[in-house]
């Protein structure tokens, strides 16, 4: 819950401070977030209420179905998952290996400093 105000409030003060435009990754984070938190919360909350929690005597069913619509009524969780995605993934490129793949680096390394290896590593 403390995660999706705070992601609530960087949206916001994004929005304020760099415009519409620049936050869509931040928007689009906290409409699949606080659904999901919304949703998680209210079914918690029934399930420690057992049966009452699911009679209309209670407000949580109400509050359940409800909050299930949160998750498709201004777009499907998946909708804004694949814009975070997106822009997320349009700032990098796709490499030959991964950056981190060791025998490349490995490689790279004795190129630059195998000469190194060479003066250190000997026993003399
Ligand atoms: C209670 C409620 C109130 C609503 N109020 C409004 C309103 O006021 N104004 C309005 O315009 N609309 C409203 N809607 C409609 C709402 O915007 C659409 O239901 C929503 O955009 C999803 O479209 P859809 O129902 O056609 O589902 P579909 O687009 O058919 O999607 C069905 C499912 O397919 C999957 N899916 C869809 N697209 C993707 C994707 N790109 N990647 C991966 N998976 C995907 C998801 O699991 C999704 O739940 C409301 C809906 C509800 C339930």
């Amino acid at each position: 819950m403390q995660a999706a105000r705070l992601m609530t409030l960087h949206a916001a003060w994004k929005m304020d401070t760099e415009g519409v435009a620049a936050s869509l990754s931040e928007i689009a984070m906290i409409k699949f977030w606080g659904a999901s938190v919304l949703y998680n919360v209210i079914d918690r909350a029934i399930q420690a209420h057992g049966s009452l929690g699911y009679t209309t005597d209670l407000p949580l069913e109400a509050m359940y179905r409800h909050a299930r619509a949160a998750r498709i009524y201004d777009g499907p969780d998946e909708v804004h998952k694949v814009t975070v995605a997106r822009r997320i993934l349009r700032d990098y490129r796709p490499a030959d290996v991964p950056t981190e793949h060791v025998p490349t680096r490995r490689e790279a390394a004795r190129a630059k400093f195998g000469s190194l290896l060479d003066t250190y590593a000997s026993n003399e």
